[in-house]
């Protein structure tokens, strides 16, 4: 009996999951948040209530000892056989997950400049892992790798070729979800993962998938997380001519400019108020109506966009937290989208069915990165036994 422990780690907080290494329940998780300032560690065991305290962290390392620290108890005297990352960028060479070791770590940091909001997190809780289980096995899930097999027309920019060529290139990320989508939909939902099926991971990061036979086609993210939907705090879709006019004609700086893309747009942008899609729609103030509005517009426009290039949909998938938990965003969206064929059942949406609509499908599928990252160390740990 052993166990398998995932990291998933932010700018300033780290998920984190306690799987058994052989059945896959997963036992314990949580997550540290505010990593640096008032550091909080939530634990959350299957059928207990949640456990919340703060804990000193003045970095990942300490909040990887105070993760190791929260879990110990759950372990009962069992081994951590493997340790699963979530990286965010795996650069045009990974398309499946990647046992780390030296090299491996040092390859994945030269990628830094292609996400340098989060890949330096991501490495550096996997350093404080392999620092804590030297003898580990240690595996990194790319949020980008399953978009590795677009075809070249979803993969480049119009741009000259030579930026394809230096790596400059539609990368697409949520990738761990969208696995865990296709995973669902081949066990329960077999003719649609057969068939043209478009997922909308909408979160506080938001994009959408075009998935053919299970295999991406398509993602409204491109070469950085900030591109396709309106997110939480970022503008998607853009006219580049706007960051020239931000750099040219009012002299802002790449710093600044970063800080008005990644936290400063979106939602919480164009509100006025918030990122949370849950305040904004309980809110009666016009500009948060507004935000909702581009929202849900910009998730239509981009399924519509989706469905052309796979020349048609079979059926529309909403996952994360807000389309798990917003009826009114998906009911919105399916809406505009009646043209497709969709027909919102307005009571599956409101009382938590899986199928929302009549019609076109419309599914409501629980998304469990954790889950992925799990069942890739368990592969490796596998693969490693059978070598
Ligand atoms: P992240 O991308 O950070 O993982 P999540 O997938 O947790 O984000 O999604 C967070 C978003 O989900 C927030 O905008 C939050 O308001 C929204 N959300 C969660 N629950 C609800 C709900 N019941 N109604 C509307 N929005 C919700």
């Amino acid at each position: 009996m052993s166990a398998i422990l995932t990291l998933n780690a932010g700018s300033s907080s780290i998920k984190f999951g306690l799987f058994d290494a052989d059945t896959l329940e997963e036992e314990a998780g949580g997550q540290v948040e505010k990593i640096g300032g008032k550091t909080e560690l939530d634990l959350e065991i299957p059928g207990q209530p949640k456990l919340e305290r703060r804990i000193p962290a003045a970095n990942h390392q300490e909040a990887v000892t105070a993760i190791l620290a929260a879990i110990a108890p759950y372990l009962d005297g069992r081994e951590v056989v493997g340790m699963g990352h979530r990286v965010v960028h795996g650069g045009p060479d990974h398309a499946a997950p990647l046992v780390l070791d030296e090299a491996a770590i040092a390859a994945l940091t030269r990628l830094e400049p292609l996400a340098p909001l989060h890949q330096p997190h991501n490495l550096s809780a996997v350093r404080a892992a392999r620092r804590a289980f030297p003898e580990t096995l240690q595996v990194a899930c790319f949020d980008t790798a399953f978009h590795r097999g677009h075809p070249w027309v979803n993969d480049t920019y119009g741009l000259p070729r030579r930026f394809y060529d230096m790596g400059v290139r539609r990368y697409g990320f949520h990738g761990l979800s969208y696995a865990f989508i296709a995973g669902k939909l081949a066990e329960d939902w077999p003719a649609l993962h057969a068939g043209r099926v478009v997922v909308a991971h909408l979160g506080n990061g938001a994009s959408l998938c075009a998935m053919e036979g299970g295999r991406s086609i398509a993602s409204t993210m491109g070469f950085s997380a900030l591109s396709g939907l309106c997110m939480g705090t970022r503008p998607g879709q853009m006219d580049p001519g706007v960051l020239l006019w931000m750099l040219d004609d009012q002299g802002m700086s790449s710093v600044e400019i970063t800080r008005v893309l990644y936290k400063e747009s979106g939602l919480k942008g164009l509100s006025g108020l918030t990122n949370d899609m849950r305040a904004l729609l309980a809110s009666d103030v016009p500009e948060a109506a507004q935000a909702v509005d581009y929202f849900t517009d910009r998730v239509a426009q981009e399924v519509a966009a989706m469905a052309a290039t796979m020349g048609g949909i079979d059926a529309l998938v909403f996952t994360g937290g807000i389309g798990e938990n917003a009826a009114p965003i998906r009911a919105r969206v399916l809406d505009q989208l009646a043209f497709l064929g969709f027909a919102l059942d307005a009571s599956a949406n409101a009382s938590g069915g899986t199928r929302i609509s009549s019609g076109l499908p419309a599914l409501v599928l629980p998304t469990n990165e954790e889950l992925v990252i799990a069942r890739a160390v368990r592969d490796a740990l596998r693969g490693r036994a059978r070598a």
